[in-house]
């Protein structure tokens, strides 16, 4: 079997900032996991090829972080490429020789649009940090330009066509309606959604865990994929291989997922098309079409009240004729 490509990890939802396009309900006071729960996961996961800690802001919890970091390099060893996602808002000289010494090879700064407080100037003085410590800047969306061993960062942000449009329509994005709802925005099907997150060796390959719990892609569906402090990951995956709803993800469409339920594809575009988005009817599906089995994912369950559209969590619907 080949090695994983790529695990996400947000290991908090504590965050700095409290920024109202944020998809999973970051900011001060929100959970985070323990160090016990961090060795537990770190102690279920293969050998990836890229391992990217993010939060929350993952340099609001620096001891919990370093942590995670040595734990996995002595785990993985330095073939493993560790990257850190952040806002960049906390990152100093003291804070980034740290992160360097750690392992880290790869900085993302997530914070470049409009949404984000503090980032007037911020770009300008981490850019000049970084190239200080021989960092390159790369474009970001393309990590695999990168040599294992080097180190890079990038900038990024929320704009409409990168993020907003496809993507985050979860927590505060969606409470806020700032996701823009494109029905022929097949986000599961790009990297970081569900394409290929059941194939072992498949350079597609990536897994979100959110805090502990997995899932196939960013989004998150209604229900994580299982719990990695409590068991492994590959044996979480096993699970679910051979599942045809599941397998309809893992091939990055979801207007086929519900084909084994008797929910055509016909019936499932059109609700894609009502709905304005992939991720919306997916989480439809969960609550309305699927008998649940494990608790929900809570990004998805801050819904407007009043909107037909999007209903609230059903745990125990029963299947629908459709
Ligand atoms: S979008 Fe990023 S910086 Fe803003 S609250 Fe969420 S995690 Fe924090
Ligand atoms: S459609 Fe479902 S599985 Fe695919 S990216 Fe969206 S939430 Fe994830």
């Amino acid at each position: 079997m080949g090695r994983m490509e790529s695990i996400y990890w947000p290991f908090t939802h504590r965050c700095n900032q409290y920024c109202g396009h944020c998809y999973n309900h970051s900011g001060p006071g929100g959970p985070t996991v323990t160090f016990a729960e961090a060795d537990a996961v770190i102690g279920h996961l293969p050998k990836p090829n890229r391992l990217t800690l993010s939060g929350g802001e993952p340099l609001v919890e620096r001891e919990l972080l370093l942590h995670i970091l040595n734990t996995a390099r002595s785990r993985f060893g330095d073939d493993t490429r560790l990257a850190l996602q952040t806002n960049g808002d906390l990152l100093d000289e003291g804070t980034l020789d740290e992160l360097l010494d750690a392992g880290v090879r790869s900085i993302s700064i997530a914070s470049q649009d409009e949404y984000h407080a503090k980032r007037t100037g911020l770009r300008e003085r981490l850019t000049a940090l970084l190239e200080s410590r021989g960092l390159r800047q790369v474009d970001v969306g393309n990590p695999q330009t990168s040599k294992p061993a080097e180190r890079t960062f990038s900038f990024w942000g929320a704009t409409p066509d990168l993020w907003l449009g496809g993507l985050w329509a979860r927590g505060r994005a969606l409470r806020n309606d700032i996701s823009l709802r494109d029905p022929g925005h097949n986000f599961c099907s790009l990297w970081s959604g569900a394409l290929g997150f059941l194939d072992a060796g498949s350079p597609r390959q990536e897994i979100a865990i959110q805090l502990t719990k997995v899932y196939p892609c960013c989004p998150g569906t209604v229900e994580p994929l299982g719990d990695v402090a409590e068991e492994p990951l590959e044996a979480i995956l096993e699970r679910h291989r051979g599942d045809p709803m599941w397998e309809a993800l893992n091939r990055g469409e979801p207007s086929e997922m519900g084909i084994v339920a008797g929910v055509d594809m016909e019936f499932a575009s059109q609700r894609i098309k009502e709905l304005g988005n992939v991720c919306l009817w997916c989480d439809e599906y969960f609550t309305k079409y699927r008998r649940s089995k494990t608790s929900p994912n809570p990004a998805t369950q801050s819904w407007p009240e009043g909107d037909p559209q999007r209903r609230p969590l059903v745990l125990s619907g029963e299947l629908a004729d459709g």
